[in-house]
């Protein structure tokens, strides 16, 4: 039979391996972003890449059940005591070619000092990705995108360490299903990413510029011009800060998970019923800016944020004497004013979703990956 109770000869194990920590008494308010999340069994810091793979084998072979955090920006968490073990990657060596424009990193390297250090190379690829919050080892989770790139553009492989058999290798990016904020590493366990490579352009210049924001920011006249990395990832940043999507603390419209709700893709008919709806009510110059992009055949993908500002929900919504809130930046980011708890953050993200549905009969998803609780 399999004992999954963390026995004193577990953490002796534990502590056995190298560059290995436990931590007692740690909260998950304390690992997230949203400073949100009970109690786990035991925090596991780990700073090597051997360490991870040491740490995660050890526990699946003994079924203890483990949560991999790296940022925690991505992360919402039940309160109270949670019967998981947090695994938190502190792997953060990182390796540049700037002749080459190869980049390789530690899961547990922040992300945006990886961006920093390839922009400071003048390598080219993930400018537009700069300021997300969390490691490098997340990104391809999610595929995590902003301002029209992904990291599915240049990520190469992942080191992967298999759950199901404790196998670790190289695994070619296209073995991991990268789409619009998925993979299926997210929502599955199927592994842990240990390290991440990159294929980046050496020339100095940006990835072709596909967002009108950005590109307008930039005073750029052509589609698909580049522009120096270090000029685009300014720029980005400055766009971000105006969001709230850029880690401030004290700022508490960055206390969020960012995008809280992916945005939907529908059927056509839906869209232009959602559409003809805002006609109706708001007139023609709000229906004719409506945004929307063809997603593949017969789909359109709409934007959450739009939605749940044309749904009644502004910025800053329930108001000013509520924990939590909608970030008085983005309609997209739930935000903890510094007393929430994660029933009144879950609480905002049912009312937001119900909001949207009733009135658009768009069902909102949300983005973040939800640990002992549920948006339904
Ligand atoms: C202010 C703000 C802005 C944001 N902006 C963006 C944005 O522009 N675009 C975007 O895509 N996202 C954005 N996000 C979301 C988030 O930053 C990303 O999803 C990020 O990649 C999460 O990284 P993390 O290390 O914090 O992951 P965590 O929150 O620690 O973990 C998220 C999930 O990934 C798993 N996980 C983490 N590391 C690994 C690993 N090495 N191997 C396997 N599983 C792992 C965890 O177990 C968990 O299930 C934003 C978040 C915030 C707070």
């Amino acid at each position: 039979m399999t004992d999954s109770s963390l026995t004193p000869d577990i953490r002796a194990r534990l502590t056995q391996i190298e560059d290995v920590t436990l931590e007692e008494g740690g909260t998950f308010a304390e690992l997230t972003t949203l400073h949100l999340g009970g109690r786990p069994r035991l925090t596991v810091r780990c700073g090597s890449t051997t360490a991870v793979a040491g740490v995660v084998t050890l526990l699946d072979a003994a079924a203890i059940p483990l949560l991999i955090v790296g940022g925690g920006s991505n992360l919402v968490v039940a309160e109270g005591d949670l019967d998981v073990v947090a695994v938190v990657l502190e792997n953060d060596g990182l390796e540049i070619d700037a002749g080459s424009g190869l980049v390789r990193a530690g899961a547990g390297a922040g992300w945006d000092d990886v961006v920093t250090a390839a922009v400071d190379a003048g390598l080219g690829g993930i400018e537009c990705l700069s300021g997300i919050p969390g490691s490098a080892g997340a990104t391809p989770v999610q595929n995590v995108g902003a301002y029209g790139a992904e990291i599915s553009d240049v990520l190469t492989r992942v080191l992967l360490l298999e759950r199901a058999t404790g196998e670790v290798s190289w695994v070619p990016a296209t073995d991991l299903e990268l789409a619009y904020r998925y993979s299926n590493l997210k929502f599955t366990g199927r592994g842990v990413v240990l390290e991440i490579e990159m294929q980046l352009n050496p020339d100095g210049l940006s990835s072709p510029l596909r967002f009108g924001e950005l590109a307008r920011r930039l005073g750029a006249t052509e589609s698909g011009e580049r522009r120096p990395v270090a000029e685009v990832r300014d720029t980005v940043l400055d766009l971000r800060r105006g969001k709230g999507m850029v880690l401030i603390d004290g700022d508490h419209d960055t206390w969020s998970a960012g995008s809280f709700f992916t945005n939907p893709v529908v059927e056509v008919a839906v869209a232009d019923a959602v559409q003809a709806s805002v006609r109706a009510d708001r007139g023609d110059e709000d229906a004719d800016r409506m945004p929307r992009f063809p997603a593949g055949e017969g789909t359109v993908k709409l934007s959450a944020a739009w939605l749940i500002d044309r749904a009644g929900f502004a910025k800053g919504h329930p108001g000013e004497d509520a924990p939590a809130r909608l970030s008085t930046k983005h309609t997209l980011a739930l935000t903890n004013r510094g007393s929430a708890s994660t029933s009144d953050l879950v609480a905002l993200a049912r009312e937001v979703r119900d909001g949207v549905r009733s009135r658009f009969g768009v069902t909102l998803v949300p983005e973040p990956v939800w640990v002992g609780v549920s948006i339904d």
